[in-house]
């Protein structure tokens, strides 16, 4: 049972405990709980159709680790080997992220924007890559 439902549960033997005697505030409170109780079922059977797609998303990540295989020969241990070609990284000096530009983001009249804190970031020419 979810923690939701052990509170309602909870809120149920309340309400019987407190024997209320006004039939219609019994009623509405009744009504109340039974909605929680809804809402409870429902959530719960939405954890259970998301606990299903992480499982059909696991299956296709591995799948596409086969193909991978298949295509390139490897596994994906090393695939960042060829991913900082066409990139840099630059620390924001406003917050400090580690922020990877490629280089026709350089060309940009406005400059670089860290997409963290959307501070502009000046880049020293220094920093560019070799070409
Ligand atoms: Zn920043």
């Amino acid at each position: 049972m979810s923690r939701i439902s052990e509170k309602v549960a909870y809120l149920d033997g309340l309400m019987e405990g407190l024997e209320i005697e006004d039939a219609k505030q019994k009623k509405l409170f009744n009504a109340i709980i039974d909605a929680l109780d809804t809402i409870a079922e429902e959530l719960s059977d939405h954890d259970d159709a998301i606990e299903e797609l992480n499982d059909s998303i696991d299956e296709i990540y591995d799948d596409m680790d086969d193909y991978d295989e298949i295509l390139y020969g490897e596994d994906d241990d090393d695939e960042d080997e060829d991913v900082d070609d066409d990139f840099f990284e630059v620390v924001c000096p406003s917050c400090g992220e580690t922020i990877y530009f490629d280089e026709d983001m350089l060309d940009n009249p406005d400059g670089l924007i860290c997409p963290n804190c959307n501070e502009p970031i000046e880049i020293n020419i220094a920093d560019k890559p070799e070409e």
